[in-house]
């Protein structure tokens, strides 16, 4: 916070000077994007390993999967909602810092479908092209299931992998107080006061996108999937919000989420631990919300007009984003290179954004933890395996 704030004043003081300081920035944002591929992969593969066993995968991480999917594409209908709605970026370009805008991909949509699939999977991650990563990855992850215990080492590895990545990016945030005041500088600086506006806007869409989720999208599920009452939920799990709300991070909060969910909300030990680990690694809804939210932001700020295909992209690139995303500080601003790069905006919209990233990180892991806990109520209400009586009781710990 306080490097924001500096950073406005240095900014608006320096002016066009400021450009002296963007290198520091710039430095920032690279590191990010060196985490992106095996961020990624590491993630998805120990998160699919993490199940244990492909029988479980199939029976019980069906349902979860299919609520993670679907609570992600209504997160991402809604911030683009929002943004058509608000449109943040409009009237501000943005262009004026650089990156000219691509030429629109001039694919079939049946080409694109086949791309999805890597020819050469090396190749996939050293071009950074992520779907095709997400696509291997996740064969990669079941198949380790698959072979059962000749697998194990290699599971054990991708864990291990998965820890040091995660590590990475926390050591790279580590930065983020001098990537979010060289950052915010360069755009008070080159864009004057007025740019702050729309990053106030942004903040906002932020927050009232997650506002949202929290007040209707999980009631709804809580109501009509698992028909059980709400405010007993919320009042199991304030402790896991609390939590995710100050650390930024899904994967700090899993302990407590882990305990509110099994003790509070009264939903089995198997089912608990399967789908909150699984759900603080791959659902993440407040992120995928914020990830629409932003490729409107950037096409608005470049004037790129967007088909609807290009609505269809931003919700599938954004809903995988999602599932890529670490469970740790920041890892959406990571994602937002997939969404941006597949509707043709230039990159440069992340430098823009990234100042204020924090700030809106720790309100989309809030909602993402919540989301976590809502899945597993409602798989576990599915399987019967919930205690009705402790879910409603009052004496939570
Ligand atoms: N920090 C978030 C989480 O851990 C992910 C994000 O950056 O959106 O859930």
């Amino acid at each position: 916070m306080l490097a924001l704030v500096l950073g406005v004043a240095v900014g608006i003081l320096l002016g066009e000077d400021v450009q002296s300081i963007k290198w520091i920035g710039d430095l920032f944002i690279r590191a990010i994007k060196m985490l992106v591929v095996p961020l990624i992969f590491f993630s998805l593969v120990s998160g699919i390993t993490a199940v244990g066993d492909i029988g479980r995968l199939g029976s019980v991480g069906g349902k979860a999967m299919m609520l993670f999917m679907g609570t992600a594409l209504i997160a991402v209908t809604l911030g683009m909602s929002l943004a058509s709605l608000v449109q943040p970026g409009l009237g501000l370009d943005i262009s004026v810092a650089g990156g000219a805008v691509p030429p629109p991909p001039d694919k079939s949509l049946t080409q694109m479908i086949v791309e999805l699939v890597p020819d050469n999977p090396i190749m996939a991650m050293a071009q950074g092209s992520i779907l095709p990563v997400i696509i291997f990855a996740m064969l990669f992850g079941i198949s380790i299931l698959a072979v059962g215990d000749q697998g194990t080492p290699l599971a054990r590895a991708m864990e291990a992998g998965s820890a040091v990545m995660q590590k990475m990016t926390i050591f790279v945030m580590e930065l983020a107080p001098f990537g979010v005041f060289a950052l915010i500088a360069w755009v008070a600086g080159t864009f004057g006061f007025d740019a702050l506006i729309p990053l106030g806007k942004l903040v906002a869409l932020n927050y009232i996108g997650c506002g949202i989720i929290l007040l209707l999208v999980y009631p709804a599920i809580l109501r009509f999937i698992a028909r059980l009452p709400i405010v007993d939920f919320y009042r199991g799990i304030v402790d896991a919000q609390a939590v995710a709300f100050s650390t930024a991070s899904s994967n700090a909060a899993l302990p407590v989420t882990l305990r509110c969910v099994q003790r509070n909300l009264g939903v089995s030990k198997s089912i608990a631990s399967f789908t909150v680990a699984l759900g603080a690694t791959i659902n993440m809804n407040g992120t995928a919300m914020y990830l629409g939210v932003v490729a409107l932001f950037g096409a608005q700020a470049y004037g790129i007009d967007l088909s609807w295909y290009s609505y269809v992209l931003i919700a599938l690139t954004a809903t995988l984003g999602a599932i890529g995303a670490a469970g740790v500080p920041g890892s959406g601003l990571v994602m937002m290179s997939l969404v941006l790069s597949s509707i043709g905006v230039p990159l440069e919209t992340i430098a823009f954004v990234a100042g204020i990233n924090h700030l809106l990180d720790m309100m989309r892991t809030m909602t993402n933890v919540t989301g976590d806990a809502v899945v597993a109520v409602a798989v576990g209400r599915m399987a019967n395996e919930i205690d009705v009586e402790e879910y409603r009781s009052d004496d939570d710990v």
